[in-house]
């Protein structure tokens, strides 16, 4: 199927209110043109320097949306150009995101990402970090905590469900106390393979690469 095609598929499964972000990460600049023609306009990259080669070239009402691990001596390259960091992960990092923003004046959009599965090998805070990390989100001033973000572990249907559902509980949570700069706005979860079953479980904002794009080499 065609690029077009496949963005149509998509978009079936979307309520208006619900985001698709094209993951275009070791995608050609022509693919995401491709995409952006159809109507795209928020597309996904995991790393800084391919972010900013592409975000110089491609169109600017792009809303680009860095889905990778951000180390924190990359933080100073990013600011002013993307929409939303959905990998918030620890305090180091926010302390970054302040200064660096602060610098240019600029407010940082942030999704706290949360390891749902507590798998060692992932990035994200653990559920009993995530108070903490609120605690000095509230603190700052140009950090802007907009929702959740998760990668869930591999599994079967049923496990998925089970942590769309977990992620989807802890975001109506926090949605509903009173944070200073944290609002519960967006809650990213769901891939190619499993974007129907985390929209069925309250997402509203999908990162899907190879289901638009096909395989990455
Ligand atoms: C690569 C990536 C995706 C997209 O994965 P697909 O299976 O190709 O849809 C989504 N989220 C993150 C964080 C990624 O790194």
């Amino acid at each position: 199927m065609s690029i077009g095609e496949n963005i149509s598929v998509i978009m079936e499964n979307l309520k208006e209110d619900e985001i698709l972000v094209a993951v275009s990460k070791t995608k050609p600049i022509e693919l995401i043109n491709e995409a952006y023609l159809e109507g795209l306009r928020d597309f996904g990259e995991n790393k800084v320097q391919e972010l900013l080669d592409k975000v110089e070239v491609l169109p600017k009402d792009i809303r680009w949306h860095f889905i990778g691990h951000l180390q924190r001596n990359k933080v100073k390259y990013i600011v002013g150009k993307v929409f939303l960091i959905h990998s918030l992960d620890s305090i180091r990092l926010l302390k970054e995101l302040e200064k660096q923003f602060s610098l240019n004046n600029l407010e940082a959009h942030a999704l706290i990402e949360v390891n749902i599965g507590e798998e060692e090998s992932k990035s994200g805070i653990n559920i009993n970090e995530l108070n903490e990390l609120l605690e000095e989100c509230e603190r700052c001033s140009f950090v802007k905590v907009k929702g959740l973000m998760a990668i869930i572990p591999i599994g079967s249907e049923e496990k998925c469900r089970h942590y769309f559902r977990s992620m989807k509980g802890i975001f109506n949570d926090l949605s509903k106390r009173n944070f200073k700069n944290i609002e519960m706005k967006y809650l990213s979860m769901g891939m190619t393979n499993d974007y129907k079953i985390a929209l069925e479980e309250g997402s509203n904002m999908i990162r899907v690469g190879t289901g638009i794009f096909g395989l990455r080499r």
